[in-house]
């Protein structure tokens, strides 16, 4: 099985360079950890608890050279995996929040994927929870790079904290540049917020499994052709799903919604891209031409043509 998987061509879609530091990287980047310290924080039980190990390891990541280390070490773990592409979502708004240099960090951290053989875009990220300022300072940080490197401008965090609407200006300047849409929604939130990120132009959902409560936004993404990027561990990790049977990952993929698996956070929620399609094949009954439509879908839905309409065709 895992050697099926690992040969299918597939892109990672939705996973945060700061949250691929698996314990051992981590003491690289500061060895006055030990691991076992790092894997006990890496333990929670509800959302709150992963965003505040989240912000642990971040205070972590003081220079270029730091944040060149983990993307090499995402990169190395993304290529055994089989995995050809990578859009890495990079929280520049906790960079900016941390007062660092955005642009020197991303510069380390392209120099750095430019070295590797994954072809790699960026997804700058704004922390929903900081306000429309702040997501403001991310946006025009992304619009300077876009096309060289960032293709994306996305929002995570607390979805809850803030309504998306109250972002639409910032979306449309993003927009404006060349930049895709991908903010998180329909995660801790319900159907609603994934259908508000479409309305605010959204070209990829992170999440979204909301969704599966309400026919007509599963409808509405199927009509749009807009992508959920699924993230089956993450969303047991944060308690966002109570068991993985509920998980609503199966009922989406019958009712014909895009979707593609991703890994979130992969050593934070104890899990890989490998381990996610392995999850959909033994949990949840993916026959070997459902994982490789899945794996195509990656493909599919990535940002590598040059259209930001994208509508159809692998790349
Ligand atoms: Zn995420």
């Amino acid at each position: 099985m895992d050697d099926l998987l690992r040969a299918l061509p597939k892109a990672e879609l939705h996973v945060h360079l700061e949250g691929s530091i698996g314990p051992e990287t981590l003491v690289e980047l500061a060895p006055s950890l030990a691991v076992e310290d790092v894997r006990k924080r890496y333990v929670y039980n509800d959302f709150r608890g992963f965003l505040d190990a989240y912000k642990w390891v971040n205070g972590y990541l003081r220079t270029p050279a730091g944040y060149a280390l983990i993307t090499r070490r995402l990169l190395e773990r993304l290529e055994s995996e089989g995995v050809v592409h990578a859009e890495i979502n990079i929280s520049a708004g906790v960079i900016v929040w941390k007062n660092q240099d955005v642009d020197a960090m991303f510069e380390a951290v392209a120099e750095e994927a430019a070295r590797h053989p994954v072809s790699t875009l960026f997804i700058f990220d704004a922390v929903r929870q900081f306000g429309v300022g702040a997501a403001w300072a991310v946006a025009r940080h992304a619009a300077k790079w876009a096309g060289n490197g960032v293709a994306a401008f996305g929002i995570g965090g607390d979805e809850l904290a803030i309504p998306l609407s109250e972002f639409q200006e910032v979306f449309d300047f993003a927009r404006s540049r060349g930049l895709r849409l991908v903010p998180h929604a329909g995660e801790t939130g319900g159907p609603d917020e994934v259908r508000e990120a479409v309305n605010r132009g959204a070209h990829r959902i992170g999440h979204g499994i909301a969704a599966a409560q309400d026919a007509g936004v599963m409808d509405l993404l199927r009509e749009r052709d807009i992508p959920l990027e699924v993230c089956i561990s993450s969303n047991l990790c944060t308690g966002v799903v109570a068991t993985l049977d509920q998980h609503p990952v199966r009922r989406l993929w019958d009712a014909g919604v895009p979707i593609v698996l991703n890994s979130d956070d992969p050593p934070m929620f104890h899990t890989t891209l490998l381990n996610e399609y392995r999850i959909a094949a033994q949990q949840f009954g993916f026959a070997p031409n459902e994982l490789r439509r899945l794996a195509e879908n990656s493909l599919r839905y990535s940002f590598r043509t040059g259209d930001p309409t994208r509508t159809s065709g692998m790349v």
